[in-house]
């Protein structure tokens, strides 16, 4: 039964009846159960795997996204990266896989090269350039635009060397949820319970 626990990682052998699978043999790789320890971890490794969820079709498969979730629970396993920026980076690379890049470099409007941005729009998922009008996205800090982009652009096993400050982390938080509820059909929802404690604690 272990195998068939949450975030347990192993190579399946299934098969395929009319209408479910039947697990025949398992092999655990890793089971990821001291995620289980704390609400943080249950939380965001949750919303890992319901961003994954709700982003691809059943039976649909994407290798690259599968070794960057696996890689996550590591670096979460063993503490060693921010859970949050881990989060936005996953999102970005998520983002990526299912068709939808942000354009960083050039304006999302007229095509020129830019080298920050202080608004991104949400409808073509991009900076805007000065010149250019600012309609469907949001103002962003400049420490936030280039903090997506060094995101975008970063091995993501290197994520657990980057640092950044809450405001920054809240801005990118902010901007990923939008551009995730806009792009999938169904809204995410593992974060709301924490987002509500931390906010409840914060006001506290
Ligand atoms: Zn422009």
């Amino acid at each position: 039964m272990a195998a068939s626990q949450l975030f347990c990682y192993g190579e399946y052998v299934l098969y395929k009846g009319k209408s479910l699978y039947t697990v025949n043999e398992v092999q655990i790789t890793e089971s990821f159960q001291g995620l289980l320890k704390d609400l943080e971890h249950i939380t965001y490794a949750s919303y890992l795997c319901e961003l994954i969820q709700i982003s691809m079709q059943d039976e649909e498969s994407d290798r690259s996204l599968f070794v960057h979730l696996i890689s996550a629970f590591y670096f979460m396993k063993n503490e060693i990266a921010d859970i949050e920026i881990l989060a936005r980076a996953f999102e970005i690379r998520l983002l990526e896989s299912t068709g939808f890049c942000f354009e960083l470099e050039r304006c999302i409007a007229c095509g020129k090269k830019i080298s920050t941005s202080d608004y991104i729009s949400c409808q073509y998922g991009g900076g805007i350039c000065p010149d250019c009008a600012r309609v469907n996205g949001r103002p962003v800090s400049y420490a936030a635009f280039n903090a997506l982009r060094a995101l975008s652009k970063m091995s993501f096993q290197n994520i657990y060397r980057v640092t950044l400050s809450a405001e920054v982390k809240e801005e990118l938080y902010k901007i990923l949820s939008a551009t995730i509820s806009q792009n999938y059909f169904k809204k995410p929802k593992s974060l709301e319970t924490l987002n509500y404690l931390k906010g409840v604690i914060v006001n506290e």
